[in-house]
């Protein structure tokens, strides 16, 4: 099964200064100075909640916000902050890219994405494939992504795994091709705006099972069910054909640079002190590093690093010089 969609290109005058990868406080911050600077930047983002801080409940030790807030007010007030500057938010997940040249491109599900700097600030909420019977079914009804792979499963029955916004939005996508989807929620609710959950619960062909965890994914040559285990109750077999997973690990999202630039032995992003990863233009901050200290106002400093080397690698001036603006 191909994980690809009839993608749009660009026009030229759509190619911007800058394209970040990301847009937790690493990204959204990265936005926010590369916009400041007189630089067009457009962030492609998959959703807030799949973000480390746009998933934590409560964050208390953001400098400036005396009262804990919920992460995603964090990130959602920095977004909104580089917006005003005319940073671009995009929502879509890159499963590509290519480094080469000038002008570097990022795939999306929806479109291509083109910029003359890239900064990569996915975090490392990724995971492997984990859940039995996932790695043989790749391909075979097992996808990352529905936008991409939905079109398969018209007038099927299928399942999305995971609690996120992502989660919620590709089951809403489903729902339009699918005969039935089954949203399988580890957690109890979506972490999600209310909306999102109340138009999910709306939708007469999405089934929300919550607090259900999957146990297997079941099948030979193809995805046929999944056993799982909703809490408290025994586990049962749901009959489907496909099954899109919005899981999170703790590994580094770097898997669309398919191995471009340069990974430690951990498979974090390598960068000098100024942030430049091995490929000349290409920039990286946030959790996507290894450090040993992972915290949201530190991917947030690191944003900011990248975005002031981005703007100096485009001008020409490939080291940074004291800048107190
Ligand atoms: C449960 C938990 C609690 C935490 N508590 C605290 C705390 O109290 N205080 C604190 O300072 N820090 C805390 N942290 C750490 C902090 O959240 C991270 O250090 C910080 O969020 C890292 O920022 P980032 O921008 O690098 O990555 P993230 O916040 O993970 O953001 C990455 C973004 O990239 C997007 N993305 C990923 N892959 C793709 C793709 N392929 N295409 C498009 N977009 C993509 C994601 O949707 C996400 O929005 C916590 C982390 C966790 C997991």
């Amino acid at each position: 099964m191909s994980i690809t969609t009839e993608i749009e290109h660009p026009a030229d005058d759509d190619i911007v200064d800058v394209l970040v990868i990301g847009g937790g406080p690493a990204g959204a911050t990265a936005a926010l100075y590369a916009a400041r600077s007189g630089r067009t930047c457009r962030v492609v983002d998959k959703g807030i909640a799949s973000g480390a801080l746009g998933m934590s409940r409560e964050i208390g030790n953001f400098p400036g916000l005396i009262d804990p807030v919920p992460g995603a007010h964090i990130v959602a007030s920095i977004r909104a902050q580089a917006e005003r500057y005319g940073a671009i938010f995009v929502a879509d997940r890159v499963t590509a890219a290519n480094l080469d040249g000038p002008v570097k491109t990022a795939w999306g599900a929806k479109c291509a994405y083109q910029g003359r700097a890239m900064i990569v600030a996915t975090g490392s909420m990724g995971r492997a494939a984990a859940l039995p019977g996932e790695e043989r079914l790749i391909g075979r009804g097992v996808s990352y992504c529905a936008t991409c792979d939905g079109y398969f499963f018209r007038d099927q029955a299928v399942a999305v795994v995971g609690a996120t916004d992502e989660a919620g939005e590709e089951s809403l996508l489903l729902a339009r091709l699918a005969r039935r989807v089954h949203l399988l929620m580890p957690a109890e609710s979506l972490r999600a705006p209310g909306a999102l959950a109340a138009e999910l619960a709306a939708n007469p062909v999405i089934e929300v099972h919550r607090s259900t965890l999957v146990d297997e994914i079941l099948g030979q040559n193809r995805v046929e069910g999944l056993r799982i285990r909703a809490r408290g109750a025994a586990a049962s077999v749901l009959e489907v054909s496909g099954v899109f997973l919005y899981l999170q690990g703790a590994r580094p999202i770097v898997d669309f640079l398919g191995g471009q630039a340069s990974l430690s032995a951990e498979g974090c992003l390598v960068v000098d002190s100024l942030s430049h990863t091995s490929v000349p233009g290409v920039f990286a901050a946030g959790d996507v590093l290894c450090k040993h200290l992972k915290q949201a106002v530190i991917a947030a400093a690191e944003g900011a690093t990248a975005a002031v080397a981005a703007d100096r690698f485009l001008s020409g001036h490939a080291k940074l010089r004291p800048d107190w603006s």
